[in-house]
């Protein structure tokens, strides 16, 4: 029996029944389902559609995840073709889709990389502390390199070890303790800068944090520090162009790795293939996710540099392989998928197009929102773009969260779906929108549009209730 885009409203009632009795949520109340009983029965483009046939425009790409757009059936037809023909073995083994991903992602950055398959963005980063920590064994022998320097607000993924390399209080509180070699430094997020600074004068005080940090903690202890370029879950903040050239002078002067988060960032998101590379520098291990197969299946990468990847050669006696295996990881289904998301990708230049239409995205909102006082700061880069609401400009103050909901709630009620940034209290008060990379200019106009207006609606209830 499927679920078909066609309503009926029986198999809907149904469906609804079967989850509610059956399904744990991520990350919302089931009592929000239970209200919205939002089923998704099919999605094209930028556009998903529910059960009762109501479409709606994802200005979040699922989870900022689709980048190529829903509904490419050939990706549908590769998966069951590689299935026929050889479903699974294990990485311990070479498999074709698998060398031909790795070699397309090497191309991409230039040459010099290896890539570790796992299935998922906090896979990705959790390989990518062990390398880190496995590789400081081999080449520090004498040192006891293991601590990750990480970021406040930033978010690496959802087990243990990258809740606790993450910087946002609320996602950590109900699991703490944690152990303690992740170090957290202050972020860029420069609309409310951690020192009160104001940028260039600032002299980028929280790149030179990294530095203090690893003095005091002292550098044999340190194996890595981890960036996501334009971190997302804060609402988007964007790093003045000299934070991450000084943080990757950072690392080499101390001989410690620079990590890179790319899940969200990689894959035109950012309007390059990859956020690093804005600002011209080199990761170590870079952690790859979401974009890399549009969330077509899971898959995921850590991607290591050359230089890092040759500390894990040697003779079979000498132990110095990567400890570490998953079960799925390099699945030929996904990895084909994944090649062939990236050959669309770059047949439609769609980083470029991320570029270009997160420009006219941009200058849209700029243009529509900044008429309503709530409007703190619009920021952004290509399709990763955030809208931070206060109560007034002057003071920065936050606008209440029950606000910002009705913000999210009033587009949905319209058709458009946006997120809301976590991040903690500091930061949860901006919408965010990270569209396929396929959305239109008309799409564009219409989420303008709704925006324009769930801000007037927002304006004008505070009005009614001052
Ligand atoms: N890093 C970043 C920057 C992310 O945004 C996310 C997920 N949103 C992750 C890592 C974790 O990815 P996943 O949900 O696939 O585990």
């Amino acid at each position: 029996m499927s679920l078909t885009n066609q309503p009926d409203p029986e198999e809907r009632r149904r469906v609804v029944a079967q989850d509610l009795q059956n399904v744990m949520h991520p990350i919302l109340q089931h009592k929000a389902l239970e209200k919205s009983q939002m089923v998704v029965t099919g999605a094209r483009g930028s556009t998903i559609t529910d059960a009762d046939g109501t479409s709606y425009l994802d200005a979040m790409a699922g989870l900022w995840c689709v980048n190529i757009g829903y509904g490419r059936t050939e990706l549908a037809q590769i998966a069951a073709e590689q299935m026929e023909q050889m479903a699974y073995y294990p990485h311990t083994a070479m498999n074709l889709p698998a060398a031909r991903l790795a070699e397309q992602i090497n191309t991409l950055m230039g040459g010099d990389y290896h890539t570790y398959f796992v299935n998922s963005g906090s896979e990705a980063n959790e390989a990518g502390f062990k390398v880190a920590r496995q590789y400081a064994k081999h080449e520090f022998p004498g040192q006891f390199r293991f601590k990750t320097i990480a970021r406040h607000y930033a978010y690496h993924g959802t087990t243990l070890a990258t809740l606790a390399a993450g910087g946002m209080g609320e996602r950590k509180m109900k699991f703490e303790p944690f152990a303690g070699e992740f170090i957290h430094v202050p972020a860029p997020t420069c609309y409310r800068c951690p020192y009160g600074l104001e940028y260039p004068s600032c002299k980028t005080a929280c790149a030179t944090a990294i530095e203090a940090t690893i003095q005091s903690e002292g550098p044999q202890t340190v194996a890595e520090v981890i960036v996501e370029p334009i971190m997302s879950g804060v609402g988007v903040a964007v790093p003045p162009d000299d934070y991450l050239p000084k943080v990757e002078a950072i690392c080499r002067k101390y001989d410690v790795l620079l990590h890179v988060d790319e899940v969200i960032n990689g894959f035109g998101r950012t309007g390059r293939m990859f956020g690093h590379q804005h600002y011209g520098i080199s990761p170590d291990i870079m952690a790859v996710a979401k974009g890399i197969v549009s969330a077509y299946l899971p898959i995921a990468a850590t991607v290591v540099k050359n230089r890092v990847f040759e500390s894990f050669l040697g003779e079979v006696a000498e132990s110095r392989q990567v400890m570490q295996v998953n079960t799925y990881g390099g699945h030929p289904a996904a990895a084909a998928v994944a090649v062939r998301n990236i050959e669309i990708m770059l047949e439609e230049k769609l980083p470029e197009r991320a570029a270009t239409m997160g420009a006219y995205l941009m200058d849209q909102l700029q243009a529509a929102l900044w008429k309503h006082g709530i409007t703190g700061d619009i920021r952004g880069k290509g399709l990763l773009i955030g809208i931070e609401l206060v109560t007034d400009r002057d003071s920065k103050t936050q606008l209440d969260g029950a606000l910002v909901g009705g913000v999210v709630e009033f587009c949905k009620a319209n058709g458009v779906i946006v997120g809301r940034s976590g991040g903690g209290s500091r930061h949860s008060n901006t919408i965010v929108l990270s569209p396929p990379l396929v959305i239109t200019r008309t799409e564009c106009d219409t989420l303008v549009e709704v925006l324009d207006r769930a801000l007037g609606h927002t304006v004008a209830k505070m009005a009614g209730a001052a």
